[in-house]
């Protein structure tokens, strides 16, 4: 007889894991399905963003900059020390360490929650059951109440530039280099492209990004874009904008791209080129014909506001649906998707999703730009406050950017907040919270700040939407 269980997840990445061990919590018999295999052939659970995503480019983020801060800023603090050198495989061998304990953190999970663990491929057939293609070609059928579809997204391959083995890579290939190259060519300007950027940078290489747009991260705040840009560049990044990749070719261990500009056809030598032009959802071979799931024109499955597919009892969480490609709004969407299963009510708040940039200094935001705000007519006030006045940024000897609060102009409510500074991504979270309870810049204005810390920035940022911050020489002043 088929197995049977309350619940069957397909995908254990943040937003497939989370659905699993959120069901099994709430007393259902959940299985979660998982193919990725690491290099030794073992089942690895965690997804992209565990094994090829947020936490190794973090680990590699932080490795990259400590060397960086050795070689140019610790003098500053009167610490000397002579011939810093990088060591890429200890480096990488930190960050393998790091993903195979977090892996096997999921393993541990599902144990104590009491989630089967079943390997190899799932696809999902008519009638909520569920294929699945083991390792050694084996099929077995599950049948399930409900099926969480969880199977994330994959790497965008454009034409002009086919991967090509260690020489031109995806954002997984650029995790795992062996060497610091001399020359590293980026395809895109986006997030991704920015922190594999920022890594192979500091740690030596000369860093081209060619980015097809003329604008320089058009979804964020753009007084903040313009002047991350500038500070990146200043890092020794070179970020072209209006280049769109056309072409490339490999020339023994080199790749020579050609790209068009306002001038017409150029072309760059590289000796590593990350191809990061975004990722698209992964469906191949997940879907019977009869299934019923149906995709929208992007190809992401389609689900209404609380995840749930054209087919009753299965849902679809994560980047396999729309809204942010992030690992947080993925687990959100897992806890809503289990708990619906669960009989009870759930929805989420899709306004109040922080993004971070983990650049130096990291660029965060929640909430809505001033360019949307003007464009969907909202009157709005905005307060400002850069961390070069303020203490604590100082003694960290790290000032660049600022806090900028933007408040309904009528009713005062905090409609977003954006920071480009030091451990903006902890920061940024004062400002979900803050939307997440509806509060005024008044709310802020009056709550009291550790000093001396970064976050002070946030309360003067509260103060100056009404011209009284108390930090910034000649506040503008509201009658
Ligand atoms: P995934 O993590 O992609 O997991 C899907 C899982 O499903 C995979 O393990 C896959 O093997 C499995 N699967 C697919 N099909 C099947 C099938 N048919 N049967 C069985 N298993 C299947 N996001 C952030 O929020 N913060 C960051 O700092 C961040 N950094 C990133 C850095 C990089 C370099 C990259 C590439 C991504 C980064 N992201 C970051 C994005 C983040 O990784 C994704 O948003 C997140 O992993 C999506 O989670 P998911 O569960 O939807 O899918
Ligand atoms: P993201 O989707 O945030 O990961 O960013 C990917 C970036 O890659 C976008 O800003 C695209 O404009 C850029 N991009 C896509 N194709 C090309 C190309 N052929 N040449 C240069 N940039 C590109």
């Amino acid at each position: 007889m088929a197995q049977q269980f309350d619940v069957v997840v397909i995908g254990s990445g943040p937003a497939g894991y989370i659905a699993a061990i959120k069901a099994a919590q709430l007393g259902k018999s959940t299985a979660c399905i998982e193919k990725w295999v690491d290099h030794s052939g073992k089942t690895s659970l965690g997804g992209t963003c565990l094994n090829v995503g947020c936490i190794p480019s973090k680990a590699l983020l932080e490795s990259s900059e400590k060397f960086h801060q050795a070689q140019s800023e610790f003098s500053d603090h009167g610490i000397n020390i002579k011939d810093v050198k990088i060591d890429v495989k200890a480096m990488m061998a930190r960050k393998d360490a790091i993903v195979s304990n977090l892996t096997g953190g999921i393993a541990g999970l599902f144990k104590a929650n009491g989630v089967t663990s079943i390997e190899g491929k799932g696809k999902l057939l008519a009638n909520k059951k569920v294929e699945v293609t083991k390792h050694d070609g084996s099929v077995e059928v599950i049948e399930a109440g409900s099926v969480v579809l969880a199977m994330g997204s994959v790497p965008i391959e454009i034409p002009p530039t086919p991967l090509h083995k260690d020489i031109i890579v995806d954002s997984t290939g650029a995790l795992a280099f062996d060497h610091v190259p001399k020359r590293v060519g980026v395809i895109g300007a986006g997030v991704i492209g920015l922190e594999l950027g920022s890594v192979w940078n500091r740690v030596g290489s000369d860093v081209i990004i060619l980015e097809a747009l003329d604008k320089f991260l058009p979804f964020a705040d753009q007084m903040i874009a313009k002047s991350a840009l500038k500070v990146f560049e200043k890092q020794g990044l070179s970020i072209r904008l209006s280049c769109r990749v056309t072409g490339s070719e490999v020339k023994g261990k080199t790749v020579v791209v050609t790209y068009q500009d306002a001038e017409g056809e150029k072309t760059v030598e590289f000796d590593k080129l990350i191809v990061a032009v975004g990722r698209r959802p992964y469906t191949e071979g997940c879907f019977s014909d009869d299934s019923g799931v149906t995709m929208d024109e992007r190809g992401f499955v389609f689900v209404d506001d609380q995840c749930r597919t054209t087919v009753p009892g299965v849902y679809a969480v994560g980047d396999l649906v729309r809204g942010p490609m992030l690992a947080h709004k993925g687990m959100e969407e897992g806890v809503m998707v289990a708990e619906i299963i669960a009989g009870h009510n759930a929805q989420m708040n899709y306004e109040t999703i922080p993004s971070v940039i983990y650049t130096h200094p990291e660029i965060s935001w929640v909430g809505k730009t001033e360019e949307q705000l003007k464009a969907e007519g909202v009157e709005f006030k905005v307060g400002k406050m850069p961390f070069a006045a303020v203490g604590r940024a100082m003694a960290q000897n790290d000032t660049t950017g600022m806090v900028k609060i933007i408040a309904d102009a009528k009713t005062d409510r905090i409609l977003g907040m954006h920071i480009f500074g030091l451990s903006s991504s902890e920061l940024i979270a004062q400002g979900v919270i803050s939307m997440e309870f509806a509060a005024s810049a008044e709310d802020l204005q009056l709550t009291c700040f550790a000093h001396p810390t970064l976050s002070e920035a946030v309360h003067d940022a509260a103060l100056a939407v009404d011209g009284k911050a108390l930090h910034i020489p000649n506040p503008k002043r509201r009658k």
